[in-house]
């Protein structure tokens, strides 16, 4: 009677959990759930609708602000997995990356992909944009972007992610220390776009530190139609409006 009593009790324990996870309201990027009806899926993701510092966003008209350096330290990093996620392709992060933004240390969390790219630049669109998540100890967030534009050879820090790319919604494949090598960056990055947002997707939370870097490094054909093929549709929430903020450089 024992062992049953306490598979019992695990499966007691466990359902709650299980409920609170589902009771986030799905969402996609076409349709009746789509970007324009995020906000009213649920409560909780009203900041969709309401929110005044909303991303993604086009770039323009960037205020020249002499922005100090942010600080990449990224040289221990050693990558969990890479997921199909449904929304995204995302590499979990298990530890060793870190930037210094405003004199506050943010570490790596993740990074995961969009295609075609979400910030615009000049009202210029790319195939390919990345997103590295990080927080501080606040749990505050930060993100760090980087465009892609149509090149013709393989970029070499994707190879090992599109070998490695899952194919199915919720496939997750390992990813060794040497895949995330050439992602590994030690220096101090000053040419990037800095603006308030949100995260992208419900529930689009607002203070996010947004930095766009400014230069855009290429990525083959083969690359990105690995990519769109992992994802099967757009995943780019459309530009929201700037309202009254502004982009510093
Ligand atoms: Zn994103």
């Amino acid at each position: 009677m024992k062992p049953l009593f306490s598979l019992l009790t695990s499966i007691l324990l466990i359902t709650p959990l299980l409920a609170a996870a589902s009771d986030q309201a799905e969402w996609s990027y076409q349709g009746v759930k789509g970007p324009s009806h995020w906000g009213d899926l649920s409560p909780e993701y009203s900041t969709c609708n309401k929110g005044k510092n909303q991303s993604p966003v086009d770039i323009s008209n960037a205020v020249d602000a002499k922005l100090k350096g942010i600080k990449f330290d990224y040289a221990m990093l050693v990558p969990e997995n890479i997921v199909n996620t449904g929304h995204s392709i995302q590499v979990n992060i298990r530890s060793g990356g870190a930037i210094t933004i405003d004199d506050e240390k943010f570490t790596l969390k993740q990074f995961h992909f969009h295609s075609p790219s979400e910030n615009k630049i000049d009202h210029v669109s790319y195939p390919l944009e990345a997103h590295f998540v990080h927080t501080n100890d606040k749990n505050e967030l930060a993100v760090v972007s980087i465009l892609y534009q149509p090149g013709g050879m393989d970029n070499l820090a994707l190879v090992p992610l599109v070998n490695n790319m899952p194919m199915k919604v919720g496939d997750a494949n390992r990813l060794g220390a040497k895949d995330t090598e050439l992602f590994e960056r030690n220096k101090t990055v000053k040419k990037y776009f800095r603006f308030n947002g949100s995260l992208t997707t419900p529930p689009c939370t607002e203070g996010v530190r947004w930095v766009v870097m400014q230069s855009r490094p290429g990525l083959s054909k083969r690359q990105l139609l690995a990519f769109q093929k992992a994802l099967k549709h757009s995943n780019n929430r459309p530009i929201q409006p700037m309202n009254a903020r502004m982009v510093t450089k």
